[in-house]
């Protein structure tokens, strides 16, 4: 073979069998052509006896038809077809080597223009090859005892031709079907059913040389959902008996790892019943399909679905190899189609979870909005009534008492109306660049008086260089003071508060230490929840609205950081906020 591949065994035995009639039955030159299925010629694959007609034949093709032409004249001597160069028209091309030879003058004597060969068939009749010999031995047309031996040799060739041709086929069945697998497993990472189906659907049918197919898919609910495919881009409407056949079947299948043949010629298969196949068969009449290949689809120990692949026409059987290879892609497909399954879920699920979350700030920011009018008009009043003179001293206390409680209402609803801002996903974050150390300037400077009274020590070693984080600077004002305001509210007289700016590679990393109350383990798990104040009581009875760390946290997050909490009850806390670094200097 000229590309160096390892001649194969069929091709040996090929050989041999034209070496047979060259050695044995005393010829000078013998030569078989094999069907070649993909533009249906024959090849020349075995040459014996001239090196000559080895070199020019070898590999060259020869369409059935011509050869057909060449043997219409021909006579018959059992499996042989016998030409004699008398009877060929001038203008006829016979094959594309004629031997030199030395003609003889007797009656019986060879002509290099006579043509003898075996045309080899199928059981259908159908041409698979060709055994053709040239230049006898003895320069004469065979005798009835050399035609018998050349017989028994064309039906060996014959054999071994049909061997070879099936040998192919299956080869190519391979190839495809190796090539549909691979389609099917790398489409295994696409998550949305639809274009599963798209890409495995051609991958199928081609590969595995089917008319048509169709997956019903089965949902937890016990409902199913019948998408059906069908190769010619019709939708192919399944009846709903057969969708419920279809689910048992493929059930029952999926346990044993078994495929199943439905067809004309076939015996029922186990899984169903006689009146269940008649209803198939009315259903595929409709279809113009005369066998199917039931394939169960599933992945692990659940069954997801089924995969129909139909065939129409005579050749309508299906090889292990191709059932193997259904069965294989089932599992893969199976797998894919679990994985989009669980995607589209989670999908709803986060869709579900966003709707939640923008009606509750919705909720939240109206809430607000109707609480703050009412206030600010008792806040007005209690204002009033403290600026006049007359108001009786008993009155008084309880005017400062409700002036206290409608500053605290007033501190929770500007709390829950940052909240409502820095949560809502309809309000998009404009981020410009903010130098961070002026704001845990402005943020210390705030406390410094409340620190003072209570002889806080407060450290913090300014940063040398601009630190510049990109955002809103009202958000990120907001991080820094509720940190350091905390920091500053759960630490008892005379303990440290630390805090540090640092630039860390493409981090800012500002961390904001006590050595205040500390925060229990199990609280430590909620205080980013909403209204969430701790458990210890003497932190609650410090004036908090439990919504100062939600906003924290929506709002790092919100500007891609993070933010961690390590703590240890009676020791102190420490929160680590690290914020993603403006790249351009400022
Ligand atoms: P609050 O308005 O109650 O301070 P936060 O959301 O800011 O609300 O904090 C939630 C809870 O976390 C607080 O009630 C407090 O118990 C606890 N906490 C926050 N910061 C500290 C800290 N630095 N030290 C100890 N406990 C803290």
């Amino acid at each position: 073979m000229s590309d160096g591949r390892r001649v194969p065994v069929v091709h040996d035995a090929l050989q041999l069998i034209a070496e047979g009639v060259v050695d044995l039955v005393g010829f000078g030159v013998a030569v078989i052509n094999v069907l070649r299925e993909d533009d249906g010629r024959l090849e020349t694959v075995a040459v014996a006896g001239n090196d000559e007609a080895r070199e020019q034949l070898m590999g060259s093709r020869q369409s059935v038809e011509s050869i057909l032409m060449e043997i219409e004249r021909a006579d018959e001597w059992g499996m042989l077809r016998f030409v004699p160069a008398e009877r060929l028209s001038d203008e006829e091309e016979l094959s594309s080597w004629v031997p030199d030879m030395e003609v003889g003058d007797g009656p019986d004597s060879w002509d290099p223009m006579d043509l003898l060969l075996a045309p080899l068939y199928d059981d259908s009749g159908r041409m698979l090859g060709t055994l053709s010999m040239d230049v006898p031995d003895d320069g004469k047309r065979p005798d009835e005892a050399k035609r018998a031996v050349l017989n028994k040799y064309a039906a060996q060739a014959g054999r071994a031709v049909l061997t070879e041709v099936a040998r192919r086929r299956l080869e190519e069945q391979v190839r495809l079907a190796t090539a549909a697998r691979h389609i099917v497993r790398d489409v295994s990472s696409e998550l949305k059913v639809d274009r599963i189906m798209e890409v495995s659907q051609s991958a199928i049918t081609q590969g595995l040389g089917v008319i048509g197919m169709w997956i019903q898919t089965f949902d937890e609910d016990g409902e199913g959902r019948t998408a059906t495919y069908s190769n010619a881009g019709t939708d192919v409407e399944l009846p709903a008996e057969l969708v419920r056949i279809g689910r048992s079947a493929a059930e029952l299948l999926w346990r044993v790892q078994e495929v199943t043949i439905i067809g004309r010629e076939r015996p029922t298969p186990a899984i169903i019943t006689t009146e269940q196949e008649k209803l198939i068969f009315e259903f595929l009449d409709t279809l113009a399909v005369s066998s199917l290949l039931f394939v169960p689809l599933g992945a692990g120990p659940e069954c997801l679905g089924n995969l129909v692949l139909t065939r129409s026409g005579p050749d309508v059987e299906w090889t292990p190899v191709e059932t193997s290879t259904a069965l294989d892609i089932a599992h893969d497909l199976g797998r894919a189609l679990l994985n989009a399954r669980n995607f589209e879920r989670e999908q709803q699920l986060v869709s579900e979870l966003r709707e939640l979350d923008t009606y509750k700030s919705q909720l939240i920011a109206t809430v607000a909005h109707e609480l703050k009018n009412p206030l600010t008009a008792i806040l007005g009043h209690v204002e009033m009534l403290e600026a006049t003179a007359d108001v009786p001293v008993r009155a008084q206390r309880s005017v400062s008492s409700i002036e206290r409680g409608a500053m605290r209402m007033e501190r929770v609803i500007e709390d829950m109306l940052t909240l409502a801002k820095v949560g809502d996903p309809n309000n998009p974050l404009i981020a410009v660049p903010v130098e961070m150390g002026r704001l845990v300037d402005d943020a210390l400077d705030l406390v410094s008086l409340t620190a003072s009274r209570k002889r806080l020590m407060i450290s913090y070693d300014p940063p040398t260089k601009p630190v510049v984080a990109l955002g809103d600077s009202g958000d990120l004002d907001q991080v820094c003071s509720n940190l350091i305001g905390n920091a500053v509210k759960y630490t008892p007289e005379g303990r440290a508060v630390t805090v540090c700016l640092d630039r860390r590679g493409r981090d800012i990393v500002l961390t904001v230490a006590d050595e205040g109350l500390g925060i229990s383990p199990r609280d430590q798990e909620r205080i980013f929840d909403e209204f969430f104040r701790s458990t210890n009581p003497e932190a609650v009875a410090l004036p908090g609205t439990g919504l100062g760390l939600t906003i924290v946290r929506r709002i790092v997050t919100r500007h891609g950081g993070r933010i961690a909490v390590e703590s240890a009850l009676g020791k102190g806390t420490t929160f680590r906020v690290t914020l993603p670094a403006a790249t351009v200097a400022v």
